[in-house]
């Protein structure tokens, strides 16, 4: 399909939701894709799923035409969360999956547990199966399916998590059941010691990971993920855009799909899920799932992005303990790349309420003790996006 009538299907998509609709339902779905034949799959590890290196990240995504789109050009895996868009991502995801056979679409949710502990990432008391049930029940009622493809722990970052003995036994027992096919960890934070643990353990079959261009560690994650890969561990590369911008007022975007060929070009990646909210977006990543050589132009933009400072926090961990007064930077910052990078100001928000920092949690320090890897002026950025406590969450959703 080439690009003028890729974007004719696109746009007609956005004209005329019946088309679609109807599309899904009837003859244009058993049409033969003039790509197909070109996309790039990999096997998701002992999964055993076959899966297009490109799939699609749910998390912003509000148009439900921009998902059917997806899938009838050839994206069959979908990532969403319980706690995306306060519920409403996995209930727009369910109205439209009605539409499809159930075994021509992919869907991974997470969970997030309660209560743990910020700093070390380790289970207090309020983390307990109990909880992480009753939210896979409140997702399972949104997504209105009988079973999930792919169910994660999510924003796992220690061992202490990955063995936390109560929540994994709920977890298998939803797989014996027949509600969840295959068991993985998403992880933002100190990923080796939670790749390591999952290797560790032996059941674990998908690891969704932070991977991009911008890590400050990438040679140890490099490492960690062909472990994963070489103990059968499907690898899913998730905030695979760095952020998207190099500036916040967004006038600066990462070359998106040289971004995205970097992600792939490392074959122990077996699937992607950049993020998506347009229609533009969508035809740049189809385009990426069939061709993932890097022109020289896009090679030399990830090397002039390599050696700039990113505007966001890799949240390499280095400065966890700096701070004196026990703010949690790496979150502050992740806070931050929500609001400018993503324009996402709700989950910015809910996470600022989460983390109780306040509108003005370094007033009082007159000397920031915290040295950032990235070389982040964390004290200013703290400021900036801390102001987002003052507008109450009903503005903002
Ligand atoms: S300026 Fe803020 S981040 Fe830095 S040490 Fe003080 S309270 Fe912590
Ligand atoms: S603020 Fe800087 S040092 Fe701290 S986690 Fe982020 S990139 Fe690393």
């Amino acid at each position: 399909m080439n690009k003028i009538d890729r974007r004719g299907f696109l746009r007609s998509g956005i004209a005329g939701a019946t088309t679609l609709v109807a599309a899904s339902t009837g003859a244009f779905a058993m049409m033969p894709k003039a790509d197909e034949q070109k996309i790039i799959y990999r096997t998701l590890g002992k999964t055993g799923i076959r899966l297009p290196i490109v799939s699609m990240g749910v998390m912003r995504a509000d148009n439900p035409n921009l998902i059917r789109a997806a899938m009838e050009n050839g994206i069959v895996h979908f990532d969403t969360a319980n706690g995306y868009q306060g519920g409403r991502n996995e209930k727009m995801l369910g109205d439209i999956f009605k539409e499809y056979p159930r075994d021509s679409f992919i869907v991974a949710t997470k969970v997030k547990p309660a209560g743990i502990e910020r700093r070390t990432g380790l289970p207090t008391d309020k983390t307990t199966a109990k909880d992480f049930m009753d939210k896979f029940d409140e997702s399972m009622k949104r997504l209105q399916l009988e079973y999930v493809d792919i169910l994660y722990m999510h924003a796992i970052q220690s061992a202490g998590m990955v063995n936390h003995k109560e929540i994994v036994k709920a977890m298998k027992k939803l797989k014996k059941d027949g509600r969840v096919k295959h068991l993985g960890i998403s992880t933002h934070t100190n990923e080796i010691e939670v790749i390591d643990a999952m290797i560790e353990a032996g059941f674990w079959e998908v690891v969704l990971i932070k991977y991009n261009f911008n890590l400050s560690n990438v040679d140890d994650i490099n490492a960690a993920i062909e472990r994963a890969g070489k103990a059968g561990i499907g690898v899913v590369a998730m905030k695979t855009m760095a952020g998207g911008f190099f500036d916040k007022e967004r006038t600066e975007p990462v070359n998106a799909t040289a971004a995205l060929k970097w992600v792939l070009n490392n074959p122990h990646v077996h699937t992607s899920i950049p993020g998506m909210t347009s229609f533009d977006m969508l035809e740049e990543n189809l385009r990426v799932m069939v061709d993932i050589k890097m022109t020289e132009n896009e090679k030399r933009d990830i090397l002039i992005a390599e050696n700039r400072p990113g505007l966001f926090c890799t949240t390499c961990s280095k400065c966890l303990d700096e701070c004196k007064n026990g703010l949690p930077v790496p979150d502050l910052m992740r806070a931050y790349m929500y609001a400018y990078g993503y324009a996402n100001l709700e989950k910015a928000h809910t996470l600022l309420s989460d983390l109780e920092t306040g509108a003005n949690p370094c007033v009082n320090c007159s000397d920031c003790s915290v040295s950032c890897a990235n070389n982040f002026d964390v004290k200013t950025k703290i400021a900036d996006i801390s102001r987002l406590t003052t507008v109450p969450h009903d503005f903002i959703i």
